[in-house]
């Protein structure tokens, strides 16, 4: 069922804004990038953007609750933080998504992040291989385990999810707005965009395009198209304290135009900073 946004989200921003004043309908964060890759080179590293968060792939996928690197069987899978080992095994008699036997060999790491007053858990997923016990202190970087195709997979690969207050599937959230900036081509900053959209009541939210361009300066021509979707079900999960409705990372700092259809065409010219998240609102709700 498509997602209804009806009011504002109740989340209480927690983080203060890099630029200030801040308009109310655009601002800049540096956010909680804290997390660094589940996988390093030469592995790769970069998000699968044909299935970010909160995508069905048009229907055909469950929505996802995490995101993809596409990767060999074997390569090493990475503790994203500084944590505890939680789980360290597979789902075949304990539920961590709607499906026994989904995400196959798992782990779930709980991270006590600085300035974050709730628990994060990492979970990792379809692995060949589990290198580490529950409760096992692990570091950052540390070795966990192998890239494979457990459970419900298709094709080799690590699910990654970001759960926050607790290891449950209805706790995820867009590990994007959480994964340290990537480096660009020829070591490019990057920043991320999170757009909000706010809605009329009872407005059926159906964006699954929405294209973001990088302009050469403010109002320049396009250098460079990016791509991104809002989230395509209700239970997908915005979170505290962007309220988001689609985000996208790792794009190269600068002017981007963000251009989508719903209630007409909306289109808005943003700045993205070096390491910070852009949040955007668009207020649809007045006609
Ligand atoms: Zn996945």
């Amino acid at each position: 069922m498509p997602a209804t946004v009806t009011a504002e989200p109740t989340a209480t921003p927690t983080l203060t804004p890099t630029a200030t004043p801040c308009p109310p309908d655009l601002c800049t964060f540096a956010g909680w990038l804290v997390l660094q890759r589940p996988i390093a080179p030469p592995g790769n590293d970069a998000v699968d953007v044909t299935y970010r968060f909160g995508s069905t792939q048009g229907g055909l996928r469950d929505p996802h609750h995490g995101v993809e690197f596409l990767n060999g069987f074997g390569t090493p899978v990475l503790a994203a933080g500084a944590g505890t080992v939680l789980v360290a095994g597979n789902d075949l008699e304990t539920l961590y998504s709607p499906y026994y036997n989904f995400y196959g060999n798992l782990v779930v790491i709980e991270h006590a992040l600085p300035d974050l007053k709730i628990p994060l858990y990492t979970l990792y997923a379809h692995l060949s291989e589990v290198l580490v016990q529950p409760g096992q202190v692990v570091q950052s970087g540390q070795e966990i385990g192998k890239v494979g195709m457990s459970g419900g997979a298709t094709g080799s690969h690590l699910h990654f999810e970001v759960r926050l207050g607790e290891n449950s599937y209805g706790a995820a959230c867009n590990p994007e707005l959480w994964l340290a900036p990537h480096p660009g081509q020829e070591d490019q900053p990057v920043g991320a965009i999170a757009g909000r959209l706010l809605l009329p009541a009872g407005f059926q939210l159906d964006l699954p395009n929405i294209v973001l361009e990088l302009l050469d300066g403010r109002d320049g021509p396009p250098l460079a198209e990016y791509y991104t979707g809002a989230y395509e079900e209700a239970e997908i999960n915005s979170q505290p304290p962007w309220g988001e409705t689609f985000a996208a990372s790792d794009l190269p700092a600068g002017w981007y135009r963000i251009t989508f259809y719903q209630n007409g065409m909306q289109t808005r010219q943003v700045q993205v900073l070096p390491g910070q998240i852009t949040l955007v609102t668009f207020d649809l709700r007045s006609p």
